[in-house]
């Protein structure tokens, strides 16, 4: 504390002006005591005795005075609770701590070169040494090296993004100045996450609002040729009525299905809590469906689902799942074909994609959803299978991604807003449940979704 207040200086400075009086003043009295006595002619051994000790009491009170005046200056800094001085780290002590951090960190020296550069530092910027090397070797980024050797000379701190080696990972490095003059830390956040949410926010956005564009366009259209040259052709009304009657009625089943997305995203991380009988609440939802499959003379097929199986979930969501895995069995099948619900237990989540995914033989396979729960909890499974076309095995991993249709890429015309998986996948990721294909050209496809199931119910 050189600079600072010292609330002990004052009085320190004032005794140690009255030090050299207080000495004065007693070796005089000790001197005139000695000197009154001898001309009494009074002192004898003792009274020169008792005028030495006063003699020396003044010196040793001296020195005592002058110990007590200088505390260390720890104790100083305890007693008016300032803050120590920061006692610099050597390189030594500082190869420990840059190595046990959780995240990628370096040091370079006042003469350019890596003092130290942790594991994660080396991985990112792919170094062949932890030290030694020249910051132009290390730093292959020309803005973050510039940024870096700004900081070096003025001691600065700066921040800046970079996308190291690894494209689509995104890293905000943090400089600050280092333990040595001119040397400089750098610290890195890892920031993809954030800049991936980011990009799938926007493609979201892009999508949903081509998606809607499009039968507005449509119908947009068909009202100004309605109003212009169709205006008294009015036989042709009909089937421009028509159209427009499908579009909007696509455009309401993509506000639904948005709708349903975000309302079901915004409550994925609060777990459902309602105990239900998921074997009724499929063969409801089966049964429900028979009409509309009628239509295209489909049938659907419930397969064991006389057992009970009890699940703590949403019934509306659950519901939702059954009816979009079985909606597209139905839209994706060839008329007159069948379309098969089935459910079973597994003994263990881990065992439940062997049990109900793996039926088809010859088909190719993905895990569109990793469950959350526990490997080891019982499992409960639904079996949606057709008999259409099947799926490449190359679109399998993509489906659960919303606006993903393979249809588009085969130029199909079945109708459809590519969102139906989607809020499948997020719905079982709120029940902590897995989600799987199987499919085979030819032959078919098979959906299936597992999640935690209880022995009995939870109460009667
Ligand atoms: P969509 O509304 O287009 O059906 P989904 O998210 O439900 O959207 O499905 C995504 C895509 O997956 C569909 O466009 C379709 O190409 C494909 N798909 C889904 N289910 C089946 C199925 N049972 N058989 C064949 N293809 C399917």
């Amino acid at each position: 504390m050189s600079d600072g207040h010292d609330p002990l200086r004052p009085e320190q400075e004032s005794r140690k002006n009255r030090r050299p009086r207080d000495f004065m003043v007693l070796t005089l009295s000790g001197v005139v005591v000695l000197g009154l006595m001898t001309l009494s002619t009074s002192a004898g051994a003792v009274e020169w005795v008792l005028g030495a000790a006063v003699l020396i009491s003044g010196a040793l009170a001296y020195y005592v005075g002058s110990q007590t005046l200088t505390p260390p200056r720890e104790t100083l800094n305890d007693l008016t609770g300032a803050q120590r001085p920061p006692t610099p780290l050597s390189d030594s002590g500082l190869t420990p701590l840059i190595q046990s951090l959780p995240f990628p960190a370096l040091i370079i020296n006042p003469d350019q070169r890596l003092s130290i550069a942790n594991a994660r530092a080396m991985d990112v910027f792919r170094l062949s040494r932890d030290t030694g090397l020249l910051i132009t070797a290390a730093i292959r980024q020309p803005d973050l090296l510039t940024a870096f050797i700004r900081v070096a000379k003025t001691g600065a701190r700066e921040q800046l993004e970079f996308s190291a080696y690894d494209e689509g990972q995104s890293w905000m490095a943090h400089m600050h100045a280092g333990p040595k003059a001119g040397s400089v830390l750098m610290i890195l956040e890892d920031t993809t996450a954030v800049r991936r949410a980011e990009q799938a926010r926007a493609d979201f956005l892009a999508n949903a609002s081509h998606e809607l564009r499009t039968p507005l366009t449509a119908i947009a259209g068909f009202i100004e040729t309605m109003r212009g040259p169709a205006r008294e052709d009015k036989d042709s009304w009909d089937g421009f009525l028509e159209i427009m009657f499908q579009q909007s009625e696509r455009m309401k089943r993509l506000v639904a299905d948005l709708l349903s997305l975000s309302r079901i995203e915004f409550s994925e991380h609060r777990s459902p809590s309602t105990q239900l009988d998921l074997t009724v609440l499929v063969s409801g939802t089966g049964l429900s469906l028979q009409p509309i499959a009628a239509e295209t003379g489909i049938r659907i097929l419930l397969n064991q689902t006389d057992t009970s199986h009890f699940v703590v979930a949403d019934a509306d969501e659950m519901q939702q799942v059954v009816q979009n895995l079985a909606g597209n069995a139905i839209k994706y099948s060839p008329s007159g074909g069948t379309v098969t619900l089935s459910m079973g237990q597994s003994r263990t989540m881990a065992e439940a994609p062997g049990d109900c995914g793996r039926q088809i033989e010859g088909a190719s396979r993905a895990t569109l959803l990793v469950p959350r729960a526990s490997a080891e909890v019982p499992a409960v499974w639904i079996r949606v299978e057709d008999h259409g076309e099947g799926i490449p095995a190359r679109h399998l991993p993509r489906l659960g991604e919303r606006f993903y249709r393979v249809d588009e890429s085969r130029g199909g015309s079945i109708e459809g807003t590519g969102l139906g998986l989607a809020i499948v996948k997020h719905i079982m990721a709120r029940h902590r449940g897995g989600f799987m294909v199987e499919s085979l050209e030819g032959t078919g496809t098979a959906f299936a979704v597992w999640m935690p199931r209880f022995q009995v119910p939870l109460t009667q």
